[in-house]
């Protein structure tokens, strides 16, 4: 690999939308932290009633519902992330999201975030930083990768993405990159 190469591999990370939950599912907070949100900003609804819409067609179960965790803009602690699955003593959890991020984003790339936190969130998944090499091509194999997927690569082979985020199957995704 060339020098400029690297540089740009390098560059192209930094702008990059990291959750950035590296040692599992999701942020443990301090002993004697308690939630302070009990309900979500509006701002997010659309996005949590869209989650819970695909939930449904692709878990089969009609009664599924986001349920206890509020979604709300504030600190998520570190730098590097931009949004945040926070877990508290009591068991109860909590999505942080970064407001200045957020006013940035397409409309695509909040759902690739939110999303996201849903699944660690709501769906108890981890991160998963696989790859799926295809046509010589490098992508995520999941939008659980700890770098968000970017809203142009969600935008076009969302079918796959959200098959893999609610039953963890690649072979639609695969398909669907294969073609591409
Ligand atoms: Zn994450």
């Amino acid at each position: 690999m060339s020098k400029s190469l690297i540089l740009l591999f390098v560059l192209t990370l930094t702008t990059l939308s990291s959750c950035g939950l590296p040692f599992g599912a999701d942020n443990k907070k301090k002993s004697q932290a308690v939630r302070v949100n009990n309900t979500s900003n509006a701002v997010f609804s659309s996005y949590v009633a869209s989650f819970e819409q695909v939930a449904k067609a692709e878990t089969g179960d009609p009664q599924f519902s986001v349920g206890d965790v509020p979604v709300n803009f504030g600190d998520t602690e570190d730098p590097d992330y931009q949004g945040v699955c926070f877990t508290y003593q009591n068991g109860q959890k909590e999505i942080i999201i970064r407001e200045t991020w957020w006013n940035a984003a397409s409309d695509t790339y909040r759902e690739s975030l939110l999303f996201h936190e849903l699944g660690h969130c709501r769906l108890g998944r981890d991160h998963d930083d696989s790859k799926i090499l295809t046509n010589g091509q490098n992508y995520k194999s999941s939008m659980m990768s700890s770098v968000i997927v970017s809203p142009g690569e969600y935008d076009k082979f969302k079918m796959g993405y959200l098959k893999e985020l609610f039953t963890q199957s690649k072979v639609q995704l695969m398909q669907l990159l294969s073609t591409n």
